[in-house]
């Protein structure tokens, strides 16, 4: 089958199997020139490591340390209709490159929330690793099912009052402004729900009491902050408080974990193309601007470069793990600059329909999305037949 990309709004229905796999390669390139300082992750847990953050974390610590890795996500194969997800796709090609490289991997297809999917990562750790020794914590989710079949839905909506700005709409390259409405005290709970640190601690709490949990281990979750013209519908919104509950649980877990020699950390990464942020309202229009202003000052990152850099800079650095007052790794601290920022405040005023492809980096918003679900690689031929049947696990 020849496999188009068929965009949907802020979603792609459908995914090519070859540019995802050249994508895992470049990543695991990367990953492989990575060198360590101090000591290195040997078996890693990634919980949502089939996308974005996680992906690339799991590539980093594989490639990069060698770490045997356990992957937890929730894609889905190819029917006769459909191709697999992206991630699918994905995490099929990291499992190919493990193998060739000799580095173990397993990975449970599920939902992360559940208890069964917990139990299962413990019995395969338990078989295969003995323990883990890094904990990551990647999930971006719309919605989880409670343990009484309820469901929570995260919004991203602001709180308190409506908020009004610029938002483009990527296909089209409008920019118009949005108007939206505050979220009412069950979408705010529900959101915390699903985004919070709750989950975090509940496959802190399976591991230790399945006993595969290192000592000495590591754990992480992801937290954005991004610019003040973003706060309202961000930081200050709904998925803000989400964040809040992820890092109060952070100060809570490395309470628990420095007692016999673990670490617990949120890492506030920078604000990249993925499924889950070209949902966000508005946060598309800041990320175009904000690439154009920092490719241009030879700053920009990707994926796998933040999580290079959080492994060799950050996390295993030698000596103490660098963080701010909070107690968060930084690896915002590009994005961050003041140069940085007030160049992309100058242009966000002054963007409107007309001026956005020169002003922003439209274009490679556009190429990153289509990237993230295999199209737009160099190298592949979309004309070509492929078939979308891949098998998780190579044979
Ligand atoms: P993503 O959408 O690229 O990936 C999400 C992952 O979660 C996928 O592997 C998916 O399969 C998995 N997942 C979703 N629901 C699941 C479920 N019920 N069970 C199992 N797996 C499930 O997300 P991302 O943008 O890489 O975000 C990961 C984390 O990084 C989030 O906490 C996010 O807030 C944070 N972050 C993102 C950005 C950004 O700009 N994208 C910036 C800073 C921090």
């Amino acid at each position: 089958m020849v496999i188009k990309p068929k965009v949907r709004g802020f979603i792609c229905t459908t995914a090519h199997p070859e540019g995802a796999a050249r994508e895992v390669e470049r990543q695991a390139a990367h990953a492989r020139t990575l060198r360590f300082a101090g000591p290195k992750p040997k078996a890693a847990l990634v919980v949502g490591s089939s996308m974005g953050y996680g992906l690339s974390t799991r590539i980093a610590a594989a490639f990069g340390a060698g770490a045997g890795t356990v992957g937890v996500f929730l894609e889905k194969p190819a029917s006769d209709k459909r191709t697999a997800t992206a991630g699918w796709y994905n995490s099929a090609a990291f499992h190919r490159a493990a193998a060739a490289d000799g580095i173990y991997a397993s990975s449970i297809d599920g939902d992360a929330f559940g208890e069964d999917v917990k139990r299962q990562a413990v019995e395969t750790i338990r078989r295969d690793l003995g323990r883990v020794d890094l904990v990551v914590y990647s999930l971006a989710a719309p919605r989880r099912t409670l343990a009484d079949g309820t469901v929570a839905k995260s919004v991203l909506k602001p709180i308190g009052q409506t908020y009004r700005n610029k938002t483009i709409d990527v296909e089209s390259g409008r920019v118009s402004e949005v108007a939206i409405e505050p979220a009412d005290e069950a979408e705010i709970a529900d959101t915390v729900k699903v985004m919070g640190g709750e989950d975090w601690e509940a496959w802190i709490d399976a591991l230790e009491s399945g006993g595969v949990l290192a000592p000495e281990a590591r754990t992480l979750a992801y937290s954005y902050i991004g610019p003040e013209l973003t706060y309202a519908v961000y930081r200050k919104g709904t998925i803000g408080r989400a964040k809040d509950h992820l890092e109060a649980t952070a100060h809570r877990l490395d309470e628990r974990l420095r007692r016999h020699g673990g670490r617990a950390f949120v890492s506030v990464n920078k604000g990249l193309v993925t499924q889950s942020s070209s949902a966000i309202p508005v946060v598309p229009l800041y990320i175009s601007l904000l690439f154009r202003v920092m490719k241009d000052a030879g700053l920009h990152e990707g994926t796998i470069e933040q999580m290079g850099r959080l492994m060799t800079d950050r996390l295993y650095a030698n000596g103490d793990v660098p963080v701010d007052d909070d107690g968060r790794i930084r690896l915002d601290d590009l994005e961050m600059r003041d140069e940085v920022q007030s160049e992309v405040a100058r242009r966000w005023r002054e963007v409107t329909s007309e001026n956005v492809e020169g002003l922003s980096d439209l274009a490679g918003y556009r190429h990153d999305f289509l990237q993230l679900f295999g199209f737009e690689v160099p190298g592949v031929d979309y004309e070509a037949d492929v078939d979308p049947q891949v098998p998780l696990l190579p044979a």
